[in-house]
């Protein structure tokens, strides 16, 4: 830990909200130097939703290593690479009747969500692209003029102009529809507003705060998009890989989306990899117009056509589903409980959270938590949501003890006088 505060930089977060130095990890729990062992509900921030170092994915990769399976190829040609294709495509899309390209942007979020904007200005010749309220789409530049964050836009340092916000569903109360709203600008020729060329959307606020936005609300957005000739991204960076109980996070509210951003836990193992799935005829790309030297990695190539095999049958989407509910309930309980927190149950599926009035509190959760061996973070504009995000494949019994560890630090922050457990 020392060297940590001594020679990396100031820009460090996570290591100041945990301080301790890891060794090593196994599905839900992870260990420190000094032994200690923590329960994970923050799961790489929705990198690791089928934990860490799952046992099959693992064998896959040191195989794969072992046999001289190619590693780095740029987008040459691989098995591993061919593999995956025809494993997203027989798994994921055909059985949902979905047709997409399949574009590999550089290996992080952002760099999918760059690729998605710079399409569709291409498809469209347009420049603007409208987002909402409290998104969160990634800290480089493009990323930066979508994302609503006041403070992360201003670390840009130049003009990020070319996004457009508008009012995410529930963001002015129950009573103002935003979609009319936003129909309103893009139909009246005195608004104000230049025809964009896409609207780019989370239907989980993972970092924003966690609003979900209701599936009637997703199928008018589509529908506003196909009316207005406006492309329709999906950033399921987060919310996607089954995080709301189905792969895709917008498959209960039936849309297709022109344009899906995927990351995160797409490797299934936490390797870097990001997938841009491309309507067929928006694929309007040159050959090498967008690059990049590591696109599509095919060590994370042979470990999420792993995670991909779980999604052949319909077992794991009904854990996520029980374990959602049982989410669902304690929180539940825990805001009638507490009410002087006035405390909202928000999320949807395994991502979800308490947002509490006090913005002070969910920090000091997050600390209490921690002092009772459970890792989760906080999210929303002022961090005022604690925010859970166990892996998709926790045990029952763990994730009921860190509801449990939950509970407890709610309590500890209202009342010091209760002391802390020695460990989970
Ligand atoms: C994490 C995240 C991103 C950015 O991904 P990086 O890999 O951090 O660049 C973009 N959109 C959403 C919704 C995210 O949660």
């Amino acid at each position: 830990m020392q060297v940590i505060n001594e020679l990396e930089s100031e820009v460090r977060s996570y290591c100041r909200c945990w301080p301790v130095t890891f060794t090593r990890a196994s599905g839900h729990t992870l260990y420190d130097s000094k032994g200690n062992e923590y329960l994970d509900f923050f799961a790489g921030a929705g990198a690791l939703n089928y934990g860490h170092n799952d046992p099959e994915m693992k064998r896959k990769l040191v195989e794969y290593l072992m046999e001289d399976g190619i590693v780095h190829s740029l987008d040459m040609a691989t098995v591993a690479k061919e593999t995956f294709l025809n494993t997203f495509n027989e798994v994921i899309l055909k059985p949902r009747q979905m047709s997409y390209k399949m574009m590999f942007p550089g290996p992080t979020g952002t760099n999918a969500v760059e690729a998605a904007l710079k399409l569709a200005r291409k498809v469209t010749g347009r420049g603007r692209v409208i987002s909402f309220t409290n998104a969160f789409h990634g800290m480089t530049l493009g990323s930066l003029s979508v994302s609503g964050n006041a403070t992360k836009r201003k670390g840009a340092g130049v003009m990020i102009g070319s996004g457009v916000p508008m009012p995410y569903d529930g963001y002015l109360g129950d009573k103002v529809d935003t979609i009319e709203y936003l129909d309103r600008f893009l139909t009246d020729s005195g608004s104000g507003m230049d025809a964009p060329a896409a609207i780019i959307t989370e239907t989980v606020q993972a970092e924003g705060g966690l609003r979900a936005a209701s599936t009637g609300w997703l199928q008018r957005l589509q529908e506003l998009c196909h009316r207005h000739g406006i492309l329709h991204i999906v950033d399921d960076i987060q919310a996607g890989c089954g995080r709301t109980g189905t792969f895709f996070s917008f498959e209960d509210a039936g849309i297709k989306p022109d344009i899906v951003c995927l990351s995160k836990s797409l490797s299934g193992f936490g390797l870097p990899l990001a997938l841009v799935l491309i309507r067929p005829e928006l694929d309007v790309w040159n050959p090498g117009e967008h690059n990049g030297t590591f696109r599509g990695h095919n060590p994370a190539f042979v470990t999420a056509t792993e995670a991909l095999r779980r999604w052949e049958t319909p077992e794991l989407a009904g854990q996520i589903e029980a374990k959602a509910a049982t989410v669902d309930t304690a929180l539940r309980a825990m805001a009638n409980e507490y009410p002087e927190l006035k405390a909202q149950v928000r999320g949807r599926g395994l991502v979800k959270g308490l947002a509490l009035r006090n913005p002070k509190i969910a920090p000091k959760v997050r600390e209490a938590a921690f002092e009772r061996n459970l890792i989760l973070e906080t999210s929303g504009p002022r961090g005022e949501v604690v925010k859970l995000l166990p892996p998709l494949t926790i045990d029952p019994d763990a994730l009921e003890r860190g509801l449990e560890i939950i509970e407890e630090s709610l309590l500890a922050v209202l009342d010091s006088r209760v002391p802390a457990r020695a460990s989970a």
